[in-house]
């Protein structure tokens, strides 16, 4: 008997769904994208529950006919290509034809829409892939999309959405790439009747002043330098930062023929020209786009990714180098600057795959506590410490062996001397051991901070004049998703308003003066590693605040100081990396020492 048969519609449509729709933001994603193409100039998006009872669309686009209407929800039916060859003179976001099915298929959705030229309009309701009703009906011009209940027939998937907080905030994370290349449509984004972004019709410098400036309290707008260049190659437009307007939270966007994208490799390029004019461990916000000739990069790609491979990188890199350099300097912000210095600058080969310049990720086994021993004996060594983070990408590091030459917790620390305020010194019974005391520190502080955090026992330290957070919206949702963890270690932020947080004590091993700025380095290291889920983050927000508590190089370390950091870094078993894999300490042996005098 043959064994092979057809899959149904509806389960081929679910199964798509599994990879085009994953949470309530990429469906709102394909709704808005999809008002667009039809020329929406007035686009409202309307959630309930961060998008899982309700995800409204309303355009004022070129709406559908009664059979359009129907066939939109068809897997492969599109009106924007006809043929392979349109694939590469694209015009529209969409093209798959995948979207309406996908969306169909693992929600009931609600379609009210009318053309111009129809007297009335369609409304159609179809759940699960199922028509349940089309019927003739009053409409405005335009589409009028409901997708009521996501994933209702997909319990799994519904059980994997996270907190209403971090769903909305991948909605609003969504909804600025989209917003920032049509400044020309009028946007409103409505959450539980409470309206996030009414954001008019204007340039788009303005736009980005109105999505990103109201937080800001200040011009933001009048903190953006406009930059341009039209090579045959590539067109490029957009803002960069003024240099003394660099934060360590700023907003980076690259976009690419109206899509936003992800370009580790021309973030580079940003960043080698504002060199030397940036204080340390701060970054300029920049809104870059580019155009490009439709068959030079390769826009096929899955419409939930937003890596974009361009067919030459290289000519490209250099000059969005020298455009933001040269636009930095028209402006006076370089003192002297030489234009032509390209021939003294190393401009990186490109990477060959998008694997090779994705950003390292911690990844952390969920389920391991170092610190059960704790409980028991308080300098109990945690063996091991530094396999938990197995892929933290350091090979280079990782050549050597990672494996101390003495047995781990066998280290004396009877003589410990400072060198150059950086490095410790500390004789052993086989070599001399040197250890970074900064990193050395990092460790134990990290170590400190999580114990602090899941124990939910961080000491707090009230400030006299609390401190306003005035947020963006999408920084608003992440800083409530992690306040739970902030307060446990020993912050006590407190919600005032829909976008605005009041700081009423910090911890108290920080001082009072930079406690903010360890806030907002926290934050920002939160969103940059996207992680969504709790046990993940834990790490973050642990190691972000370790690397900026521990003792800085140029700290004079009295004799006892020394010697408890070094107690308290041999109790953790020694271990050979700091968490986010920076080497701590070698052993230079009496042998290699000898060696060198021979
Ligand atoms: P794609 O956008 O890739 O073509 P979709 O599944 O998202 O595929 O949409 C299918 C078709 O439905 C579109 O090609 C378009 O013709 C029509 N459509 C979808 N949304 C709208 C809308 N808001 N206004 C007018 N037409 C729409
Ligand atoms: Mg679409």
């Amino acid at each position: 008997m043959d064994i092979i048969h057809l899959l149904p519609d509806s389960v081929a449509n679910q199964i798509a769904a599994g990879e085009v729709i994953q949470r309530p933001a990429s469906c709102l994603k394909e709704l808005v994208e999809n008002s667009l193409d039809a020329g929406a100039r007035n686009i409202q998006v309307i959630v309930q529950d961060a998008g899982r009872t309700l995800l409204q669309v309303i355009d004022d686009g070129k709406g559908m006919s009664e059979t359009d209407a129907r066939m939109a929800f068809e897997r492969h039916a599109t009106s924007k290509i006809a043929e392979a060859a349109d694939l590469f003179s694209l015009h529209t976001m969409g093209f798959r034809g995948e979207a309406l099915a996908s969306v169909a298929a693992v929600a009931q959705v609600e379609l009210l829409t009318r053309r111009q030229e129809d007297e009335a309009g369609t409304l159609l309701e179809i759940a699960g892939s199922q028509v349940l009703r089309q019927e003739p009906a009053q409409a405005p011009v335009g589409t009028n999309f409901k997708v009521k209940n996501l994933f209702y027939n997909v319990p799994a998937r519904r059980r994997f959405l996270k907190t209403n907080t971090t769903e909305l905030r991948n909605i609003i994370t969504d909804f600025y790439r989209i917003v920032l290349v049509y400044p020309q449509v009028h946007f409103l984004l409505v959450s539980d009747d409470e309206i996030l972004f009414d954001l008019p019709a204007v340039s788009l410098k303005q736009r980005i002043e109105n999505v990103f400036g109201k937080s800001l309290k200040k011009n933001y707008a009048g903190q953006l330098v406009e930059i341009k260049a039209d090579t045959p190659m590539v067109g490029i437009g957009g803002f960069v930062g003024k240099p003394e307007a660099a934060s360590k939270n700023p907003q980076q966007y690259f976009f690419v023929n109206g899509r936003f994208m992800k370009h580790p490799y021309f973030h580079k390029a940003v960043m080698t020209a504002y060199a030397g004019m940036l204080p340390p461990d701060h970054n300029p916000s920049y809104f870059i786009y580019f155009s490009m000739p439709a068959d030079a990069i390769d826009v096929n790609i899955h419409p939930t990714k937003t890596e974009i491979k361009f067919a030459d990188e290289q000519p490209v890199w250099q000059i969005v180098q020298a455009t933001v350099r040269e636009a930095l300097g028209k402006y006076n912000l370089v003192p002297s600057l030489d234009f032509n210095r390209e021939g003294d600058i190393d401009i990186p080969a490109p990477p060959r795959n998008m694997a090779e310049v994705s950003v390292p990720q911690v990844h952390v086994n969920p389920d391991y506590n170092p610190f059960v021993a704790h409980a028991c004996k308080a300098a109990a060594p945690v063996r091991h410490w530094e396999t938990l983070y197995p892929d933290t990408a350091v090979p280079q590091q990782r050549e050597e062996p990672a494996a101390p030459l003495f047995a781990a917790g066998a280290a004396t620390l009877s003589e410990v001397y400072a060198y150059k305020d950086k490095y410790l010194l500390c004789p052993q019974e086989n070599g001399l051991m040197v250890v970074d005391a900064h990193r050395a520190h990092v460790c134990v502080l990290y170590d400190t901070f999580l114990r602090q955090l899941r124990n939910r026992q961080g000491l707090k330290q009230q400030v006299l004049f609390p401190e306003v957070l005035d947020l963006d919206t999408a920084d608003a949702c992440l800083l409530l998703d992690i306040m739970d963890d902030l307060n446990a270690v020993g912050f006590d932020v407190v919600r005032l308003g829909p976008d605005s947080f009041s700081v009423n004590a910090v911890p108290a091993n920080i001082d009072g003066a930079g406690a903010m700025q360890v806030l907002m380095n926290i934050l920002h290291t939160v969103r940059e590693a996207a992680g969504t889920v709790r046990g993940e983050w834990e790490h973050t927000i642990a190691l972000s605040l370790a690397n900026d508590t521990a003792v800085g190089c140029g700290k004079t370390l009295a004799e006892p100081e020394r010697k408890d950091l070094l107690e308290r870094f041999v109790a953790l078993d020694m271990p050979a990396f700091t968490p986010d894999g920076k080497k701590v300490f070698f052993l230079l042996g009496n042998e290699e020492m000898d060696k060198r005098f021979q």
